[in-house]
């Protein structure tokens, strides 16, 4: 007989509330013979683990968690490490994996490793404070203790000019203080002032707290290890107590009208601003004197791509088709 296969279960289990785990988050802790996990992540959890072993681990232990993860795995337990939200999402999913493979771990050797996803910060925070997530959005940790400050600074000034909507994890510990005010200057040098922002402090959890703010006041919140805070984009709206970011079909349709469309867009196709029309556009404009750099400047992209969309060969695109999204 071959040895018992063991186990490896990164089990993200969502922003706090057992309403808020997923079915498959309780049956692989239910069907885990060792438990690892933060205290307060452990408690939420505390009518499964009846008859397993229980490793309640402090913060700072993650590659310890991971290595006795893998040598319980090897005795062909199952293992269940648990991490708040997603375990993918700034969680144990990347140094376990790390761990492993220093290890000489690989995905054959007989130690299954899976990953069950769970609502992140992200989702949780976006759903207590309405719509903030409904265009493109992304996230950015301001803790300096595995990334060199710079290299955040940068992502922060990228994305705060590309008008992401922006979730910021760890913004603020009892040793970072200034990294979220940093943030914010980075921040104001590309979006106005009242820009809504919210900071979202244990969504689900006990002493959950939303306050709503705006850009140019964010650092002056109350922001803590267990807050994060979300920035909205220049369309961003707040109303009632809710954080809007629309969806953009207002460009095309009137909102609650009879369904006409805007002048010069024509129902059915493509919006003149999208990749055909525009390229079209493009071709239009070269073709009576407008200059590639001149182009550039006016669209804010480069030049060498500005010269790839034009000295493309003229596709017969599908004006007539219509993108019908969710
Ligand atoms: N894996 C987790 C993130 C861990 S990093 C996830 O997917 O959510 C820790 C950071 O997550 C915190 O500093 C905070 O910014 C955020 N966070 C985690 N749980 C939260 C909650 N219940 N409410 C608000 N923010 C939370």
């Amino acid at each position: 007989m071959s040895a018992p296969q063991g186990k490896i279960m990164l089990v993200g289990i969502g922003p706090g509330h057992v309403d808020h785990m997923t079915q498959r988050a309780r049956a692989a802790i239910a069907e885990a013979d060792v438990v690892v996990g933060y205290v307060t992540y452990v408690k939420l959890v505390a009518d499964l683990l009846e008859g397993k072993e229980v490793i309640r681990k402090g913060m700072t232990e993650e590659l310890d968690r991971a290595v006795h993860a893998l040598e319980r795995a090897r005795e062909g337990k199952k293992v269940a490490l648990i991490s708040s939200g997603d375990a993918g999402v700034y969680g144990m999913a990347g140094p376990t994996y790390e761990v492993l493979f220093q290890a000489g771990w690989t995905p054959e050797s007989g130690v299954e490793v899976e990953v069950v996803p769970g609502a992140s910060a992200i989702n949780a925070c976006a759903s207590l404070v309405g719509a903030p997530l409904t265009h493109d959005f992304c996230s950015i940790s301001l803790s300096d203790l595995l990334t060199p400050w710079p290299a955040i600074a940068r992502r922060l000034d990228a994305v705060a000019a590309a008008d992401f909507v922006v979730a910021l994890y760890n913004p603020k510990s009892g040793r970072r203080t200034q990294q979220i005010v940093q943030a914010q200057k980075l921040f104001l040098r590309h979006r106005r002032a009242d820009t809504p922002v919210v900071v979202v402090k244990s969504a689900y959890r006990r002493r959950q707290n939303i306050e709503f703010t705006t850009l140019d006041k964010m650092s002056e919140c109350d922001i803590g290890m267990l807050s994060t805070v979300l920035i909205g984009n220049s369309h961003t709206f707040v109303r009632d107590g809710l954080m809007i970011t629309p969806r953009g079909y207002d460009n095309k349709y009137a909102l609650h009208g009879d369904g006409s469309t805007r002048e010069g867009e024509k129902r059915g196709r493509s919006l003149s601003t999208g990749l055909a029309g525009w390229t079209e556009n493009l071709r239009l404009d070269h073709a009576e004197g407008e200059s590639i750099a001149e182009l550039a400047l006016r669209h804010q992209l480069p030049a060498d791509y500005i010269e790839m969309v034009l000295s493309a060969p003229v596709e017969d695109v599908a004006l007539d088709a219509v993108e019908v999204e969710e």
